[in-house]
């Protein structure tokens, strides 16, 4: 279905957040296809009720409807892509989402590895309740100690991986001294249905802060592009969480 022009063109975007204030991790908005309108009529073209008429009262109820009783296969006829710099334990995490999600990646083999690296501005302690989570630390840990030890180990490795590169040995074996902190970049592709699902998972308080931090960059990127699917999704979670 074709959609009318204007709701075609979204609302002017902050193209790019930085999520970790460092000015190097970055989530930007590259293309999106699609609209809530699509949405729609992806699920009205049932009962040959698709419409190129602009999204009306009727057809944010359906949203609403679908999100409600996981009707899920109208939010997939969209698509928006992100690029997306992070440290590469972020990207170990997001990776894990499968299915509509596509992603290119840099390569280690074909490119030297940029010495970019993620310094936490604070280290965290381990949760004492949950055994993967962290909690804001408390006097007892030294910031400066970490910070030293933190800096020191990422400024050898990278001393190390630019050594073995200078004697000869590939990229694709140098970069197994590298640590996981070191950005990496990446293109994401998602469906609506793939990041609310990715969002309802990673921008959580179960997740770790700074994927958290990125996956709330990208919501944030994405929802002026389907603002009644992003406001009906964001009440149901409301709800549950009631
Ligand atoms: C807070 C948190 C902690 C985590 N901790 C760990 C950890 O310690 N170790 C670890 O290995 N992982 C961990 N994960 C990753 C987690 O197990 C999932 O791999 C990840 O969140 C992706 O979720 P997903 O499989 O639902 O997403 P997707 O891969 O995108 O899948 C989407 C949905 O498709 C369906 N689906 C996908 N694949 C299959 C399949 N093979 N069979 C049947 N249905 C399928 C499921 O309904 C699934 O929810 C963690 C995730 C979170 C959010």
């Amino acid at each position: 279905m074709i959609e009318p022009a204007s709701e075609s063109v979204p609302a002017p975007l902050p193209a790019t957040l930085y999520p970790l204030a460092d000015s190097i991790g970055a989530v930007s908005l590259v293309q999106h296809v699609g609209s809530d309108k699509m949405i729609a009529n992806a699920a009205r073209v049932s009962f040959g009720g698709d419409s190129d008429a602009p999204l009306s009262k009727r057809d944010e109820k359906l949203i609403g409807y679908l999100l409600r009783e996981r009707h899920g296969s109208p939010f997939e006829h969209n698509l928006i892509t992100f690029k997306v710099v992070c440290p590469i334990f972020v990207d170990r995490q997001m990776v894990r989402h499968r299915v509509g999600v596509s992603k290119n990646e840099i390569s280690g083999r074909y490119v030297e590895v940029a010495e970019r690296v993620y310094i936490p501005s604070q280290f965290r302690q381990q949760a004492k309740s949950n055994r993967q989570a962290s909690t804001e630390a408390d006097e007892r840990l030294d910031q400066d100690a970490a910070a030293g030890l933190y800096r020191s180990a990422w400024e050898s490795a990278y001393a190390a991986y630019q050594g073995l590169l200078a004697l000869g040995v590939t990229r694709e074996q140098a970069r197994g001294v590298l640590p996981q902190a070191l950005y990496t970049e990446s293109y994401y592709t998602f469906n609506v249905r793939s990041l609310l699902h990715f969002l309802g998972l990673r921008d959580h308080d179960g997740a770790q802060y700074e994927t958290r931090l990125f996956a709330r960059a990208m919501g944030e990127l994405a929802e002026p592009l389907f603002p009644v699917t992003f406001a009906a999704w964001r009440s149901l979670d409301e709800q549950h969480s009631a």
